[in-house]
């Protein structure tokens, strides 16, 4: 890997990349399309690799764990000038914007030096355990339980919804290791191998087709001691870091993404493209409503700035990345809903690869509610910005305080 120094600016930083992009990396209209889940992923570690290779890789990630150790603004210049390129998009959510930053912020310092150099070579894929069939908002609530065993844990229970976890190598696993004391803290996260045996993987097809979400069982999985990440019943500190990463991710706001955008199986037609597909472009209504779409973008694109930069100056609690990831929802079921408006009947026209762009659109409308639910629900986020930015009294918990297992489960409980 080459070597970056910070006397390098960022436009020095930023034409660098441009040679080194227009040299080594695949143009985006070169890039070969395919429906294998399988090869989306090998792809995705070969071009991390390259950007390995070329010393463009984990640009904000401290050197001494394999990144370039460069600020916000050096992988911003390197996301514009990537735009023309293929990317490797797939390891952006979860691995890159919200499991190694968390590794990077709780985990010790071996599983630094193991894991997030191979995170940033394209060797290993993460991938988030938190979810459970009883209900992923009450997180705190779950019931994937590990039990000390001599020197190792023995992990049992159930998670859902984990994203391309058949795809990790690894998982941040959120279990609860004290029933006897209440729930936020009696629990510990675990860093899991995804192959690890007593682990039962099953996808789980959505209704636009894909099986990018998984299931898991696990049965008497044996982890080590060192697989704990932060301190034992001090998940929640780890899974709260987890989940501001995970809103700022799902926001548009983290800083460690390589390449803008996401994977193309997951990008649907925008209200501009459909509306030229249709040559509705001169109809003053649907100009209208474009308008007010574009500028929604606009509002999102200036809001990622300042909570990003408030952050990270101490202006703003980190709890602000929930307006991120409220916004980004609204921003995305506007432009599905008005796509799908403008669609009309041409929205039922296509299917599969000839399904062209109105299709397109008809498939970006039933995914819509997953931005209100994914890194978190709306609801939820409302509840933080009320309860944590705008100091709003707390919702009402009969759980609070009380041990776990003295608190009433009517569902899933075991
Ligand atoms: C695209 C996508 C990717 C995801 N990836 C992952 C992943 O990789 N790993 C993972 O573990 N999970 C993942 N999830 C799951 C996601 O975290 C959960 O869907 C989410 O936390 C909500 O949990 P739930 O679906 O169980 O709904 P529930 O918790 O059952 O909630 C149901 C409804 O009740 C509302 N509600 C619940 N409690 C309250 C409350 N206190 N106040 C107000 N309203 C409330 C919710 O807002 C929601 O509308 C993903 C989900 C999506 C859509």
């Amino acid at each position: 890997m080459k070597e970056t120094t910070m006397t390098e600016t960022v436009e020095e930083f930023r034409r660098r990349a441009r040679t080194w992009l227009a040299a080594t990396m695949p143009r985006l209209e070169d890039a070969h399309s395919t429906d294998d889940d399988e090869a989306h992923w090998r792809r995705a570690r070969e071009l991390q690799r390259m950007l390995y290779a070329g010393g463009f890789a984990g640009i904000c990630f401290p050197q001494e764990y394999g990144g370039l150790g460069l600020g916000p603004e050096y992988q911003r210049a390197f996301t514009e000038e990537s735009a023309g390129y293929e990317m490797p998009l797939n390891l952006n959510i979860p691995t890159f914007s919200i499991c190694a930053p968390t590794l990077l912020d709780m985990g010790s310092e071996d599983q630094k030096r193991t894991h997030l150099p191979a995170v940033i070579r394209g060797d290993e894929i993460l991938c988030q355990f938190l979810s459970e069939p009883s209900g992923g908002s009450d997180l705190a609530g779950l019931l994937t339980r590990a039990e000390r065993d001599g020197d190792t844990w023995i992990l049992n229970g159930a998670k859902t919804w984990s994203s391309s976890a058949y795809a990790a190598d690894y998982a941040l696993c959120l279990a609860r290791t004290d029933p006897e004391v209440p729930k936020h803290e009696g629990l510990t996260m675990f860093l899991v191998p995804t192959k690890a045996p007593g682990i039962t993987l099953n996808r789980i097809r959505m209704v636009n087709g894909s099986t990018e979400f998984c299931e898991e069982f696990f049965d008497n999985v044996v982890l080590p001691a060192e697989a704990v990440v932060g301190e034992v019943n001090g998940g929640w500190a780890v899974a709260s870091r987890q989940l501001y990463h995970e809103r700022n991710a799902v926001g548009g706001g983290s800083p460690y993404v390589s390449g803008r955008g996401l994977p193309p199986t997951t990008v649907y037609s925008t209200p501009v493209e459909v509306a030229r597909a249709t040559g509705s472009g001169a109809d003053p209504l649907v100009r209208e409503r474009i308008g007010e779409w574009l500028a929604t973008s606009k509002v999102l694109d200036q809001l990622v700035a300042r909570v990003s930069h408030g952050v990270a100056a101490g202006h703003l609690p980190p709890t602000a990345t929930s307006l991120l990831r409220l916004l980004n929802a609204q921003a995305s079921q506007l432009s599905a809903d008005l796509a799908m408006r403008i669609a009309g009947g041409y929205a039922a026209v296509g299917q599969g690869p000839q399904m062209g762009t109105t299709g397109r659109a008809a498939v970006g409308y039933l995914m819509r509610q997953s931005a209100s639910l994914g890194g978190g629900s709306t609801e939820m986020s409302r509840n933080v910005i009320s309860e944590r930015m705008l100091g709003m009294p707390r919702e009402y918990a009969a759980d609070r305080g009380v041990p776990f297992k003295d608190i009433s489960r009517t569902r899933g409980a075991r």
